[in-house]
């Protein structure tokens, strides 16, 4: 015996609709915890009998599909096409491993004997560790029997940015750091390579998977990859590009300004000298400098995303800096390191500036037809993979969730990832 709870709204509503003599209609929508109901009203004219026997028969209808809804709910589970569950579960796997950037070595591990589970020769590159910490890092190469040389590279990056999130699968959405960048499209270009080798479309010597740590911290594991001293005709990156191809992305640098001025009593300004009052002008004059922009990408942006400076009210500050981030939408960083220098200079404040390096635009190439395109303004693994190589961006999952609190996609865009991948693979091969 199965004993059925309506939760109340829905059973008000069959209330409702009986005390009405109403028709309801209440549907399970395939994949999503959610009931549909439309109410019609019968006809006024109802011979009393007549409608007794109607509301009886709905009941009993009605009680019926409820049960197979409240069944449904009460798995909390959502409809799967059956080829996407082993699709579900290595995504899910992924997530489950928390690889916030220094923290790769246990999703490596998962992911080296996922890949040799599947007959793919695999090979590990150390990339060591991240920033003071001591645990080993690793990037992975894999590919079909001994050919490691392949005419077509498959890349994504296995690190996530802070803090971890866990998984959880609600309706056809699933949630948890990483699932769209960059998770979903290393499970997705995984399934991908394996069902083309399945279907005899791709063979030794054609495809390799490299997936590599660091992406989110400087890029040390692409780096890295270069020491492996391949070339392939076609690179194929995921990052999250909403199933679209990019056609290219910003550029970025980061400059860091320091103030640095001499401490005091802050009743008598005039014996010291505030850096926080050296560095709040040089800020605000880089926040309205004018820099450059192009038709493809828009204006450059500038993000003041860390100031520190002082320790007390009523002390004058004696050391103040600033982190900031350009998004290069036109030119190299050093055309922009100019206007910087020249800008600082014209307000007339002594402050230090350092450039961290950085790259311009990044053109990618978008022929492959089919596909809708997309410019997109972060920064990739692109320009730290050096080659002659196409190179190709796209993956499941909208960037704007990505590095956020509710980071999430849906089982249908994973499943047409899988597909987009295919044609983008078989396209680098023709
Ligand atoms: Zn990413």
């Amino acid at each position: 015996m199965v004993l059925i709870i309506l939760p109340s709204e829905y059973s008000l509503g069959l209330c409702r609709a009986i005390a009405k003599g109403g028709v309801t209609n209440s549907r399970y929508q395939k994949d999503k915890l959610q009931l549909s109901s439309t109410t019609t009203t019968t006809p006024k004219k109802l011979n009393l009998l007549d409608g007794e026997m109607k509301i009886y028969l709905l009941s009993t209808f009605l009680l019926a599909s409820w049960a197979h809804a409240a069944l449904s709910i009460g798995a909390q589970e959502p409809i799967i096409n059956p080829t996407s569950s082993s699709l579900l579960e290595l995504h899910k796997s992924l997530i489950e491993h928390e690889s916030i950037t220094g923290n790769e070595h246990n999703v490596a591990k998962y992911l080296i004997s996922y890949l040799k589970s599947k007959n793919f020769t695999v090979e590990t590159q150390d990339v060591g560790p991240f920033e003071g910490s001591n645990k080993p890092r690793e990037n992975i190469l894999a590919y079909v029997g001994k050919q490691r040389k392949t005419r077509t590279l498959v890349s994504s990056h296995i690190d996530t940015v802070p803090p971890y999130w866990e998984y959880k699968s609600i309706g056809d959405e699933i949630w948890g750091r990483g699932s769209v960048d960059a998770k979903g499209s290393v499970a997705t270009q995984i399934i991908a390579v394996e069902q083309l080798l399945a279907a005899g479309k791709i063979a030794e010597g054609d495809v390799a998977l490299l997936f590599v740590v660091g992406e989110e911290r400087g890029g040390d594991g692409m780096k890295k990859a270069n020491d492996l001293g391949m070339e392939w005709e076609a690179c194929i990156f995921g990052e999250p590009t909403e199933l679209k191809l990019a056609s290219g992305h910003k550029g970025i640098m980061s400059v860091d300004l320091k103030a640095k001025g001499k401490a005091g009593h802050s009743g008598y300004p005039e014996l010291g000298r505030s850096a926080n009052s050296m560095l709040i002008p040089a800020l605000n004059a880089l926040l309205n400098m004018e820099l450059p922009w192009s038709e493809k990408y828009g204006n450059t942006t500038l993000n003041i995303g860390r100031i520190e400076g002082g320790v007390a009210p009523n002390v004058i500050a004696e050391e103040a800096s600033a982190n900031i981030a350009i998004r290069i939408a036109d030119g190299e960083p050093v055309v922009i390191e100019k206007i910087i220098l020249d800008t600082l200079e014209a307000v007339g404040q002594k402050v230090d500036v350092s450039f961290g390096g950085g790259y311009g635009p990044v053109y990618i190439d978008s022929d492959v037809p089919g596909f809708e395109k997309i410019v997109v303004n972060y920064g990739t693994d692109i320009p730290n993979l050096k080659g002659d190589h196409k190179r190709y961006l796209y993956g499941p999952g909208s960037i704007l969730m990505a590095h956020s609190d509710h980071e999430h996609l849906t089982v249908h865009d994973l499943e047409a990832a899988v597909k987009g991948y295919k044609t983008l693979i078989e396209y680098a091969l023709k």
